[in-house]
Formats: structure tokens, sequence, C-alpha cells
């Protein structure tokens, strides 16, 4: 059985018995990947396996069909990311990430959402702390978007028509987007006004909008928006992201 090679970040790792870890990858050409390495732990900080969570790298596997643990051959690391555990907020949004793709992805290659991860957790570790709150954002719509789920903006999900430019409509989480103003009478979901919908737009698009504010808010949709769509629960990491982002303005509305 010949090994595959292919560019990994290391999400999950757990110890195994006396010497072995558990990792678990997301890798660009097969998905999820589960292994199991032996013999390396306890092993001295010499050479290139460096097996930190967030760790980019190429991974060696020798992967069986039908099988859900390969057996890791060899990981050699390219970027170790170990500053993102330095920091609460960097290490939660980061942690978020992960958690979203380890919820949702499975063993088939989907380069585009490998692609925004590495992306997301190197915005992550550079950006300054002042768009740190919209750079976890931007991640977390970015990878829902990659994965094939983006919420509808700039229609109204129940009647089509389009939102004018003031218009205040509500977030419809199980329709997947916006309701115009009309169609949001006696609707439950969140307000919405156009300055949120502009930095929606931004932040899928993976920028940060100028002044940023309510993101406790935008990280209650965004999540509200991953549990119906794409993990169909909440995350665990979520809860915990939102009790280190500032605390909102006292109003009923983002934007
Ligand atoms: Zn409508």
């Amino acid at each position: 059985m010949a090994p595959v090679t292919t560019r990994a970040v290391l999400l999950r790792a757990h110890d195994y018995g006396d010497s072995s870890r558990i990792l678990r990858f997301f890798t660009r050409d097969h998905g999820l990947v589960s292994v199991i390495a032996r013999g390396v732990r306890g092993r001295s900080g010499k050479g290139t396996t460096t097996l930190a969570t967030f760790a980019s790298g190429d991974l060696t596997v020798y992967m069986k069909a039908h099988r859900d643990l390969h057996t890791m051959k060899d990981f050699v690391c390219a970027e170790v990311r170990d500053d993102l555990a330095a920091h609460m907020l960097r290490f939660a949004a980061a942690s978020a990430a992960a958690e979203l793709v380890l919820s949702h992805a499975e063993a088939d290659p989907q380069p585009a959402v490998f692609d925004t991860l590495e992306a997301g957790l190197d915005g992550l570790r550079t950006v300054g702390s002042d768009a740190l709150p919209g750079t976890a954002l931007a991640v977390l719509w970015t990878i829902t978007e990659a994965f094939g789920f983006a919420p509808q903006l700039d229609g109204c999900v129940r009647c089509e028509e389009a939102l004018q430019g003031d218009e205040v409509g509500r977030f419809d989480f199980s329709a997947g987007g916006m309701r115009c103003a009309a169609c949001s009478e006696g609707a439950a979901g969140p307000r919405v006004g156009p300055i949120a919908r502009r930095q929606l737009d931004a932040l899928l698009a993976g920028q940060v909008p100028d002044g940023l504010s309510h993101t406790r808010r935008h990280l209650g949709l965004v999540s509200d928006f991953i549990a119906y769509h794409v993990v169909n629960r909440p995350l665990k990491s979520l809860r915990f992201l939102g009790g280190m982002l500032p605390a909102d303005d006292a109003e009923a509305s983002v934007g």
C-alpha cells in the first residue's frame, strides 16, 4: 500500500495508549482524515514533526479504504501557528473555525474550504486586536460560504422583491436570508438594517467593514445560521467566543 501525501492542517489531537496520538486533520485532497501517529509522544523536539493544533504541512498517510482511522507515516510542518494559542480571542476564533470544519466536513476533498480555513487561521494570527472580532466573524462566514451555504441578503426570501437601500427587514433563519419589511411583520428573526446588510456582504467577502460594531449580535447571526444550515446544532466554541467579544449597546437590532 503506497502512502499518499497531502497538504493538511491539524485540527484536533488526543493521546492514545502510552506513546501514540489520534490526530484529526483537514486535508486539501482527502477532506477530514483521522490518523494514529505511533510513538510520537515523548519524542524530543528535534526534527520537522511539529504536531501542534492549527499547524499546517505535508501529511503522509497510509490510507485504507473503508476505514475511519488511518496510519500516519510523516508530517512535515510548514506553518506552526502556535502564536494562536498565546492569545485568548485569537485561539477562541481559531477553535470555532476548527469546530465548524470538524462538524461538517467529510472524507471528500473540498479544496475551497481548505484554502479558506488556512487563510482564515493566518488572518487571525496577524490582524491587529481592533479588527480581531470582525476577522473572527469573516472567518466563520467565509468558511460557511465555502461549504456552499450563503445567506440571501439582496432579495426577500419570501416574496423575492429586492430590498431597498434603506429597508429594515428581519433575518429568517429557516429560509436562509432576509425578509423585506412587509414580509417581516409578525416574523420573529432579528431586525437587520441596511448597514448590517452591507457589513454582512463585506464579511462574506472576507473583509472587516469599517466601524463594525455589535459584534456579539453579528456572532449570534452567524452562529444561528450555522446551526440552521451547516451543522444542525449550536457549536460550543461559538458560545465561548461570544463571551469574549465586546458587549453591545442596548439596541434591538443589528445596524
Ligand atoms: Zn418580502
